[in-house]
């Protein structure tokens, strides 16, 4: 199908990233022929990929490679590939818009910031690699020709706000972005892109490990030769023009790690992962024996934005021998390693492996559980050496890790080690398992927990009166995924764990404990009928009312049973499930406090004195007000309240 000339307008935001790029102070603008060689790089991935159940989309020994083409009379820089190529809509589509949106607020901090150091930032968080050619260029051209289609495609803007696209005359598919640079000013960053050795030496910076050839014909004077090869003195010399690639091509994880500078791994890293930050860690490793594979890893720096994207694709680069055979192939990796990016390359894998084969693949079982083990192994390390740095580690993609307890007892046994968590005895500081262990009091023989949204609400639970009082630690949990994690571990180092709100503790103060207890037991006496009373009125919501061993300064809390789900789960469960049978809760009140020494007086009154319905609301809902849950019933919560304060401003008020 023809396509017809038009002129279209950039989408605002787009527009506005461009304006960006075009006025940038950054100076280190060659970056652009990264992200160009990035972009063919990936193009003839794609390519070689199709190609594999679509063999006609390439011509038999075609070779797929990167060209530049310099032309320094007319100041263009062209950067070929003979990769998969576009049509129109995905031209529109991936050139002409940006992908993700909510950008607004990102580029106002990004131009705040200043165009300065923010640029690799904008180019990655945007995935706008294509545009960093606007810094060197007054205009860009791009000519495409998808493989397998007939029509090519031709694009061109001077960024000023539209771009035209048209039929283009390209034969073969590919894509070939030409930039019509900007006058060569070294101060703002702009070298001469079209001179052989700055092209060879940007390349060599950014894209030497590119896994295809980058090539360039370079201008060469031949000499005349006799027909035995000798050069006459007197003879003329003839121009002629050579291949030269400038990559090494050689994978970098074959290269002897000496000869491997960090810059090196950290460019490479950039282009596999897409991203614009060094990473974070790096663990290269060979494995011999029965599977033989090369392995280099890299922990980004950050989180990525889709960790918690349901469905999306994770894994490593697999190569079998050299070849790149499948790109984020998840048979490497567990599912609570999906931050993890690097590489695989495996002298016992078939080129032709494909997503269907992989389950099937004994290998790959194999790799997945060595590379596990020695992820773990590489954090252990870390967390021995270097604490800050391992916090750094934990607050990224502590939230993944934890989610590998419970994948098997191998993985378990490495992970729980390095779980850390919030605590109430170091207000900063997290702890470990076995720290915690460690400080456990003398008779204390359990790990107690108190799970919650924030830090500051479980802190301030009245579940945490008793323990403080006691002096037993307590864990903060306030990830959803924490839940998860004490359910599946349930014991460590033989201590059983256990939520502060379940079963019944021994939290009594130590001294004169037999006092406590004859005291406990009169209050039992004393109190028995009123909370059968509260009970009954209450027994919509809750199964027991009891007297607490929990509370010292709070009037009443909830918890549950030894064998209860615990309430955060139980939401979790009745969002997956909304009819999901409802457990009640057990009413814990503090027999010693004002308020239940109050209501038994009234209550010993008279035992139908319609307030006690109030205050057993009133008690209900601050016990839920107190964990920072949801009030099923505001409503009649509120009507108890303001019965309540009429009352107290009536007999406070001074009178009239
Ligand atoms: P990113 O590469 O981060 O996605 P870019 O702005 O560099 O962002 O490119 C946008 C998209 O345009 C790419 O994802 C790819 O689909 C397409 N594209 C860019 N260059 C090429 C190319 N040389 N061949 C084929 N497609 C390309």
């Amino acid at each position: 199908m023809a396509i017809s000339r038009e002129t279209r307008k950039f989408e605002a935001e787009t527009k506005q990233l461009l304006d960006l790029m075009i006025h940038s102070l950054y100076t280190n603008k060659e970056i652009f022929l990264r992200e160009l060689i990035s972009n063919a790089s990936d193009a003839l991935d794609k390519l070689r990929f199709s190609a594999l159940t679509n063999p006609e989309l390439m011509k038999a020994g075609e070779e797929l490679e990167i060209r530049l083409e310099p032309d320094s009379d007319k100041r263009t820089l062209t950067i070929h590939d003979n990769g998969i190529g576009m049509g129109r809509k995905e031209v529109i589509d991936n050139i002409g818009s940006i992908a993700r949106s909510g950008t607004q607020e990102q580029i106002e901090r990004l131009r705040k910031k200043g165009g300065k150091e923010s640029m690799p930032e904008l180019i990655g968080r945007f995935g706008v690699g294509f545009y960093s050619a606007f810094m060197v260029a007054e205009k860009v051209e791009l000519d495409t020709l998808k493989a397998g289609a007939k029509t090519a495609v031709h694009w061109e803007s001077d960024a000023g706000g539209t771009y035209t696209i048209s039929e283009g005359r390209k034969r073969s598919h590919g894509t070939s972005v030409t930039l019509h640079l900007k006058p060569v000013d070294r101060d703002g960053g702009i070298e001469d892109y079209t001179r052989e050795w700055t092209l060879s030496s940007v390349v060599k910076r950014y894209s030497n490990f590119i896994g295809y050839p980058i090539r360039h014909k370079v201008r060469m004077e031949k000499p005349e030769a006799d027909e035995k090869g000798i050069v006459k003195p007197d003879g003329k010399s003839t121009i002629v023009f050579e291949d030269k690639t400038l990559n090494s091509m050689k994978p970098i994880w074959t290269r002897p790690e000496s000869e491997v500078e960090n810059e090196e791994y950290n460019e490479f890293y950039k282009h596999i992962a897409s991203d614009w930050k060094d990473p974070m860690l790096r663990l290269r490793f060979k494995a011999e024996g029965i599977s033989e594979y090369e392995s280099l890893l890299f922990i980004p720096a950050e989180r990525p934005r889709d960790l918690h994207t349901w469905g999306a694709k994770y894994g490593l680069q697999l190569y079998a021998r050299r070849v790149m055979v499948m790109d984020k192939c998840d048979a490497v990796l567990p599912e609570f390693l999906r931050f993890v990016r690097g590489v695989v390359d495996s002298s016992d894998l078939p080129l032709n492996i494909s997503r269907q084969t992989l389950q099937e693949n004994r290998h790959l079982a194999r790799i997945q559980k060595f590379l596990t083990k020695k992820v773990l192994g590489m954090l252990s390390d870390l967390y021995r050496e270097d604490q800050a740095k391992y916090l750094d580690f934990w607050k990224q993609f502590g939230i993944a890790l934890k989610e590998g307890v419970g994948v098997g007892a191998d993985e378990q046994d490495r992970i729980v080690p390095l779980l850390l968590f919030e605590s109430s005895a170091d207000s900063e500081r997290l702890t470990t398992l076995k720290d915690y262990v460690s400080r456990m009091k003398d008779g204390q023989d359990t790990i107690y927990y108190i799970t919650g949204e924030s830090r500051s609400i479980v802190e301030n639970s009245p579940l945490m009166e008793g323990f403080n009082r006691k002096g037993y630690e307590v864990l903060f949990l306030t990830d959803p995924i924490d839940e998860f994690v004490v359910d599946r571990l349930s014991v460590f180092e033989g201590k059983n764990l256990r939520s502060a709100g379940q079963g019944e503790v021994d939290l009594e103060g130590t001294e004169g404990e037999e006092g406590e207890k004859a005291k406990r037991k009169d209050q039992e006496q004393q109190f028995n009928d009123l909370f059968n009373l509260l009970g009954k009125l209450l027994e919509e919501s809750v199964k027991q009312v009891r007297l607490s061993s929990r509370l010292t300064t709070s009037p009443a809390c909830l918890t549950i049973d030894n064998d209860d789900m615990s309430p955060q789960m139980e939401r979790m469960l009745r969002m997956a499930d909304p009819d999901a049978p409802k457990q009640k809760r057990i009413l814990e009140v503090n027999a010693s406090h004002e308020v239940l020494r109050g209501l038994r007086a009234r209550f010993e009154k008279d035992k139908a004195d319609p307030a006690l319905k109030s205050y057993a609301e009133l008690l209900y809902g601050y016990a839920l007000l107190a964990e920072g849950a949801e009030m099923k019933d505001p409503g009649s919560f509120n009507k108890a309240l303001e019965g309540v304060m009429i009352r107290a401003v009536q007999e406070t008020a001074p009178e009239a």
